[in-house]
């Protein structure tokens, strides 16, 4: 009858970067039941109707990969083998491409979805080992900007804040992000802060009048692309105001005196015509960050998924710095994490210009710690970053990259110009794809297929937005032959004869991975999966002679990690670089998450009762943009860009500035059409410091079907 019969194992929900505790457990009939997990730090009981519905994505096993498959040419099917016939002619493939082409001619594609053990291992296995930077994950495509912008102002990659300090801020300025819909228990207690304390000011700018916007005392309704141009106004004002932190300026900052001058070439009047918002509202914006205890800078992908994605990641940042509202209670810089681990995948070095606890590739001190570790020879890492997510589907396409082998997501919905990445695919000499579902997108371009184990079948851990560490249990069996994703890629390392991969368990890759992190920023020597499971989320640093939760706020004692231990107040100019707009494409297209639906759908798409919210693809139009288009609402329409086009129903909102369209990120080609496909629309242009692309502006013509 639902009672459980196994007591409850603590887990983390596998979805967005709040990172909720969630207690999994086994009904009679051996179906896992979930539950908010009332003693986790982070949502203390509560979740969302995503993290609600995991069960259902838990039990349903009906689209699971079960077994190995493989060809043997690209004119075979793909048939059942044994893991060890999979793996032995991988490892093969990828020795005779190493050994032709160079170590360069191979790449592994993962996603902010992995835990960190597994980023860990193939992190390890391809830098160390292969010797080649060729490792990328979709968290290039939603916090690269992020990370760039806190290594430059503040020396490190690491969000100072925790979530406690959202409860004791006055003043939230979200730039960028719909937290109410994306990350929805995150704003539960911004909304339970604003009840106990109505004095809280809450700034909103965002393109669209999101749900988040219900809760702003005030909605800047700017227009794509001008950001930076905001918050230098806003900068401007509040230094006419006086209302800058002197003192703090003086001894712990560099660069102000740029930074005034820079913000100063443009008049506020003249800002808020480029940003089509009212100057007396950036003054008033500015008026509360300047009066207030506490300020909490709060974004995402609208800052991050930017061709100037960095620059506008530095300029909201200034806004912290040049106050001071950095390193002290209530305030702070605070990225959201798009997906669950992108931060823990950072920690590991998970990206092509990382290395593991956040050491710099480009530093040979730096490489040869890592080398020692590992016990590979001194110069085995290379020094050159590897290519970025966008780069490797480019050189599968121009042949430069030979192999590349896909782990735990789903390119062919979620890239950029997302055709192109399919010619790229096609020309592959060697594609392995390492997944949960039998029906993504790339499966078809497979040469190798590998089942993995889902959520709730493999244990691990995953750091959240805040740096909180969590703890996942296995609760439950793999179906069929499939293997927990830092398995596969050991028993591969072994088959390609490197030493290092024979890892005892999860926890003994952990142990590793903590130990490599001793004496750095992102120190975590003194955690284990002991402490994990008993606290059930840390925050790092969390050192060795650590008896708490690890630490809950940085820069206390405003000593940077800067080579100069200042933070760097960074000036640079506010134009956009996107795409230009044209008479045949004079919309701006931007995309984005909707409350139910998680990436590609593989996972919340089998879910009924998540479906209901939004059951299709759809596009947002202003009524001001529909009608001299003859288009109403519930319309089919084709949407055009220079790279492709779309075909899905209009929603007519007011919501959205005209000018403006909005398209979800979710749907994908699901076997029949790809014309619900956003990334059919968008362009390859990237942010050259992040790498990051340019998701939030592509030019666009709407006309009806
Ligand atoms: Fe999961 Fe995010 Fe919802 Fe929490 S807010 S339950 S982490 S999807």
């Amino acid at each position: 009858d639902g009672k459980n019969i196994l007591p409850g194992n603590t887990t983390t929900c596998c979805y967005c970067g709040v990172g909720c505790g969630i207690v999994a457990s086994k009904d009679i009939h051996n179906r896992i039941t979930v539950e908010g997990d009332q003693q986790h730090p982070v949502n203390k009981g509560m979740l969302c109707s995503k993290g609600m519905n995991l069960h259902y994505t838990a039990n349903d096993k009906s689209d699971r990969l079960l077994y190995p498959e493989m060809r043997y040419n690209k004119n075979m099917p793909l048939q059942r083998v044994s893991w060890d016939v999979a793996l032995t002619r991988t490892a093969a493939v990828f020795k005779a491409l190493i050994d032709k082409y160079g170590p360069d001619s191979v790449a592994f594609y993962a996603s902010g979805q992995c835990l960190t053990e597994e980023y860990y291992v193939v992190n390890k296995l391809i830098k160390g080992f292969i010797g080649s930077n060729n490792i990328d994950t979709n968290s290039r495509l939603c916090m690269s900007s992020a990370v760039v912008g806190y290594k430059m102002s503040l020396g490190e990659d690491t969000v100072p804040i925790s979530y406690d300090d959202i409860e004791i801020a006055d003043c939230i300025f979200v730039a960028g992000a719909n937290p109410a819909w994306c990350h929805p228990i995150l704003w539960r207690r911004v909304e339970t802060a604003k009840q106990k304390n109505p004095a809280l000011r809450i700034i909103v700018s965002d393109p669209r009048k999101t749900q988040t916007c219900s809760l702003a005392d005030l909605h800047l309704q700017l227009n794509p692309g001008t950001d930076i141009t905001l918050h230098h106004a806003i900068g401007r004002c509040l230094i006419e105001d006086g209302k800058v932190d002197s003192h703090f300026i003086l001894n712990s900052t560099s660069g102000y005196e740029d930074y005034r001058d820079n913000v100063f070439n443009t008049s506020v009047a003249a800002a808020a015509a480029i940003c089509g918002v009212q100057e007396s509202n950036i003054r008033l914006a500015a008026s509360w960050i300047g009066n207030v205890k506490g300020f909490v800078t709060m974004w995402t992908m609208g800052l991050n998924q930017s061709v100037v994605g960095t620059h506008k990641n530095l300029s909201l940042i200034n806004l912290n710095l040049i106050t001071g509202h950095i390193g002290k209670p209530g305030s702070g810089p605070f990225s959201l994490t798009g997906q669950p681990n992108a931060m823990g995948g950072r920690e590991v070095g998970g990206l092509s210009n990382l290395l593991p606890a956040h050491r710099n590739l480009a530093n040979e001190h730096h490489r040869n710690e890592v080398e020692k570790f590992w016990q590979i020879p001194l110069g085995s890492i290379q020094p050159k970053p590897g290519l970025s997510a966008t780069e490797m589907f480019d050189e599968l396409g121009t042949g430069k990259l030979k192999a590349i082998w896909i782990l735990c997501t789903n390119p062919l919905v979620s890239l950029p110009d997302v055709r192109t990445a399919e010619e790229g695919l096609k020309k592959a000499k060697f594609v392995v794809v390492q997944d949960i579902s039998n029906k993504t997108e790339t499966l078809k371009y497979a040469d190798v297929v590998l089942p993995a184990a889902a959520w709730i079948e493999k244990e691990g851990t995953m750091t959240n937005a805040g740096r909180y560490i969590s703890y996942l249990s296995k609760v439950t069996e793999a179906p069929g032959e499939a293997l927990a994703d830092a398995e596969i890629i050991c028993r591969f390392a072994r088959k390609m004869g490197y030493h290092g991969f024979d890892f005892k368990d999860a926890s003994a890759i952990y142990d590793e991975h903590a130990a490599l992190t001793a004496g750095t920023n992102i120190d975590i020597s003194g955690l284990n999966y002991g402490i994990l499971k008993e606290k059930r989320a840390v925050q790092w640093p969390y050192p060795k002679d650590e008896k708490g939760l690890g630490t809950a706020r940085l820069f206390a004692d405003h000593q940077f990690y800067t080579a100069d231990k200042k933070a760097h107040i960074l000036s640079f100019s506010d134009q956009n670089r996107s795409e230009a707009l044209t008479p045949e494409h004079p919309l701006i297209l931007t995309t984005g998450r909707i409350r139910d639906q998680w990436h590609t759908r593989s996972k919340t798409g089998k879910v009924n009762k998540l479906n209901q919210h939004i059951s299709e693809s759809f596009l947002e139009i202003n009524p001001l943009d529909a009608t001299p288009r003859n288009i109403k609402d519930n319309d089919l329409v084709e949407i055009t860009s220079l790279r492709g086009n779309v075909r899905v129903r209009v929603k007519l909102s007011a919501d959205i500035k005209s000018g403006v369209v909005f398209m979800p990120m979710h749907w994908g080609l699901i076997l029949k059409s790809d014309l619900n496909r956003v990334n059919n629309l968008t362009n390859n242009l990237t942010d050259p410091i992040s790498k990051e692309p340019d998701f939030k502006f592509t030019a666009v013509q709407v006309k009806i079907y």
